[in-house]
């Protein structure tokens, strides 16, 4: 294996951002082989032992990443104390340890990246990292077009935090069931922002399912199925 930089090491393992574990280095939390080091153009071979605030940290050689189609009912997480299924229970046979680029909740179905790559995983998740995402919601009642104006503009949800602009169209209505689906765009990703977003503009959601991340859509999968990104995809998203 190539020589990369300690921070990049790091981050590849998942332990911190590249920018988190340069601040872990230079406070002399970090150990080589054994040896602290605080200088940040130190480099590391792939069978250098790296400790982290004297832990030392797993090494991932094989980067894997998979799309995902989330079912519903199914936790977005490696394990769960209540014993239900979770995302990775559908990658039996996969030897690398895989987890969720975020969260969909439990009853949210639809697309979900899963890696081990820690660094696109930190990347992806941050907050500056504005990745657009489609979800389609079946809503109570009969979405207005005061109320898509109100989530274009970005609502205030139950924590207090305004959401950013949103894409949001209805793609049908029924007025005899009293219910919409509607389309919501956002780069946001705040414990379950969408239906926050519904629930204040009082259009509670009822089923979630999300559409797209990105460029990436679920064509071509059913509920449960997953297929690699291929490497252009991967380097699309960096
Ligand atoms: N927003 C939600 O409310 N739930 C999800 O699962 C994803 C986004």
């Amino acid at each position: 294996m190539a020589e990369v930089r300690l921070q990049k090491a790091m981050a590849d393992a998942g332990v911190a951002s590249r920018r988190a574990s340069e601040k872990l280095i230079l406070e002399g939390r970090v150990k080589v082989n054994g040896v602290v080091v605080k200088e940040l153009g130190t480099k590391v071979k792939g069978d250098d032992a790296i400790e982290v605030n004297g832990t030392l940290i797993e090494r991932e050689r094989n980067k894997v990443y998979y799309l995902f189609y989330k079912p519903r009912g199914v936790i977005s997480a490696v394990k769960d104390d209540k014993g239900r299924k979770v995302v990775t229970d559908y990658f039996e046979g996969e030897k690398n340890r895989i987890y969720p680029i975020g969260r969909l909740d439990y009853d949210t179905s639809g697309i979900l990246l899963l890696t081990n790559d820690g660094e696109l995983a930190n990347l992806l998740m941050h907050p500056r990292y504005k990745v657009d995402k489609t979800y389609v919601a079946k809503v109570e009642g009969l979405v207005q077009s005061d109320d898509l104006k109100r989530l274009r503009k970005g609502v205030k949800m139950k924590d207090g935090h305004y959401s950013a602009r949103a894409k949001a169209k209805v793609i049908s209505s029924d007025r005899a069931k009293n219910h919409s689906i509607v389309s919501l765009t956002i780069h946001e990703g705040r414990n379950h922002q969408v239906k926050n977003m519904f629930e204040t503009i009082g259009h509670p959601v009822m089923k979630l399912k999300r559409e797209t991340y990105d460029f990436l859509t679920l064509k071509g999968l059913t509920s449960g199925q997953y297929r690699e990104l291929s490497n252009e995809e991967v380097k699309t998203l960096y």
